[in-house]
């Protein structure tokens, strides 16, 4: 389909792909919006015509010619994809949300670092307290441990981390990623961890537009990263992450932008919820059936249903498909390229985060091609 086969939109419509014109059409903010989660901004919406054509549709109090950022088929004639805000500059937005998601990954290495502790301490002590025990005496610097207390600190020589020192990514350049006290190199992860948290924040602000869509995806985006961080390292997915996302994503359903849902409705929200825990939940328990084997963990289940409320039954399909793909090819990848032994299960949540992310950013497109080969 080309966007001139849009008989719903009348009035001086003119996409040249750098400029439009205002169009006043019978099209609602509501109407559209449902075809589409993606709508850029209050008063201006982006309606999706077939896979990729999109047209902007501007409401008649804004500027009869506003720029326009080219989508993914940008050089196609007819092919011009979403409205800029006017309020405020997506690439001012962009720079903010990058930095904003530097700032952020730095502070989730240490809920990646110090979650699973605290959470191991916390067994430790309900043990205890059921075997009426005394607890371990712990040492008395340890004791207050949180994500706030103690101050990081390095993990050889215990010197705590200067502020200054703290910067993302810079000061890991700055000190060539070596302690200042004692020398002992610093993992990698925590520039990863920076840079990947800045580059996904930057990348949901400039597929999404600064919208309150963005402003709720980058939440979800950096609480998928941090599970995904800690299921690499430990093996788990950690009620205190998982079930908050799904709360947030249930309640996320409720609220309404312009009269639009912001990813999904009330009911697909819940359903894609329960479907979310119920599909793996099959999965597993027939794979343990066939193979006597466990496949993946609860923490998994509740991950997807976390995904199936913030994105919606409609979506499961397409994040089961692309996590269920990835680890396939990572899984088989490792094993032949890198000799791992087969037996040892790699984590399958960084797969599910993963796909549930690219499925709130291009769910939509890639759903249409899909229908569009096989239809
Ligand atoms: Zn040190």
């Amino acid at each position: 389909m080309r966007a001139q086969t849009l008989p719903a939109i009348h009035g001086g419509e003119s996409i040249d792909g750098s400029s439009l014109m205002a169009i006043h059409g019978p099209l609602v903010a509501g109407d559209a919006r449902k075809g589409c989660p993606h709508a850029p901004s209050r008063g201006a919406l982006v309606v999706p015509v077939g896979v990729v054509d999109y047209v902007a549709v501007i409401e008649p109090r804004m500027p009869a010619t506003i720029p326009l950022r080219r989508g993914g088929n940008g050089d196609i004639p007819g092919r011009v994809a979403a409205v800029e805000i006017p309020e405020l500059s997506p690439l001012v937005a962009m720079m903010f949300a990058g930095l904003a998601g530097l700032v952020v990954g730095s502070f989730l290495n240490v809920v990646a670092h110090r979650l699973p502790i605290m959470m191991e301490r916390a067994w430790r002590q309900q043990c205890a307290d059921l075997a009426r025990q005394p607890p371990a005496a712990l040492p008395a610097a340890e004791i207050a441990f949180n994500l706030w207390m103690p101050r990081s600190a390095c993990p050889d020589c215990g010197a705590a981390i200067a502020v200054r020192h703290n910067i993302p990514l810079l000061s890991y350049a700055i000190l060539r990623g070596r302690c200042t006290q004692c020398g002992a190199g610093i993992s990698p992860r925590y520039p990863v961890v920076e840079a990947v948290g800045g580059g996904l924040s930057l990348v949901i602000v400039w597929v999404l537009g600064p919208t309150w869509q963005a402003a709720a995806a980058l939440p979800f985006a950096w609480t998928l990263l941090v599970l995904s961080v800690i299921d690499l390292e430990r093996q788990q997915l950690p009620d205190a992450l998982t079930l908050p996302l799904l709360w947030g994503g249930l309640l996320l359903s409720l609220v309404r932008v312009d009269g639009g849902v912001l990813f999904t409705d009330v009911g697909s929200s819940v359903i894609g919820a329960a479907g979310g825990y119920l599909i793996l939940w099959t999965v597993y328990h027939a794979f343990k059936l066939i193979t006597g084997k466990e496949g993946m963990g609860y923490g998994d289940f509740k991950l997807l249903a976390a995904l199936g409320a913030w994105l919606g039954w409609q979506s499961l399909p397409l994040i089961v498909l692309l996590s269920a793909a990835t680890g396939a090819i990572v899984g088989i990848a490792g094993v032949m390229l890198l000799g791992r032994s087969r037996h040892v299960p790699i984590p399958f949540g960084p797969f599910l985060a993963a796909a549930g992310l690219v499925t709130l950013l291009w769910g939509e497109a890639l759903m249409g091609r899909y229908v569009q080969w096989f239809l």
